[in-house]
C-alpha cells in the first residue's frame, strides 16, 4: 500500500525534474508530497545566480501545499538526477518537521535507481520548536 503510493509520488516528481532549474549545480531534484486528504503537491529546486537564494525542492512543494490550504504531508519523495538518492537538508527537515515531524521521507535517483525510504524522525530527532497553546 505505501510501496504503491511512494511509486506514484516518485513518478509524480519525475514528471516535472526537467523544470528544475539548476544551472549552476547542474543537480536537478524534483519532489512530490501527499497528503493525509489524499493530495499531491509538487516542487522543484530554484537556484539562483545569489547562491544563498536557491531554493529547494522539498519546500518547493511544502509551500505549495501550504498555498493550497493542505497541512499534513505523510510521504514526501525526492528525486534528483545525481548518483546517489538524495536527502533533504537541514532546512528542509525543519520546515517538513513543522507540519509532521513523523513523515516519511522517499528518496530516489534517476541515474542510479536507487530508493532510499526512511522517516523524518530518524532525520530530526528533535525539531526546533515553539510551544503552541
Ligand atoms: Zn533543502
Amino acid at each position: 500500500m505505501q510501496q504503491d503510493k511512494i511509486q506514484e509520488l516518485i513518478r509524480k516528481a519525475e514528471e516535472i525534474l526537467p523544470n528544475s532549474y539548476a544551472p549552476y549545480s547542474g543537480i536537478h531534484v524534483a519532489s512530490a508530497i501527499l497528503t493525509d486528504k489524499g493530495n499531491i503537491y509538487q516542487g522543484v529546486n530554484i537556484e539562483n545566480a545569489s547562491l544563498g537564494l536557491t531554493m529547494c525542492a522539498e519546500r518547493t512543494a511544502i509551500f505549495n501545499m501550504v498555498t493550497h490550504g493542505d497541512r499534513k504531508p505523510i510521504i514526501v519523495a525526492i528525486v534528483t538526477d545525481y548518483e546517489e538518492p538524495i536527502p533533504p537538508c537541514g532546512a528542509c527537515r525543519q520546515v517538513i518537521a513543522e507540519f509532521n515531524p513523523e513523515a516519511t521521507i522517499a528518496m530516489y535517483s534517476t541515474k542510479s535507481k536507487k530508493l532510499v525510504i526512511t522517516n523524518l524522525k530518524q532525520l530530526l530527532p528533535t525539531p526546533f520548536k515553539i510551544k503552541q497553546e
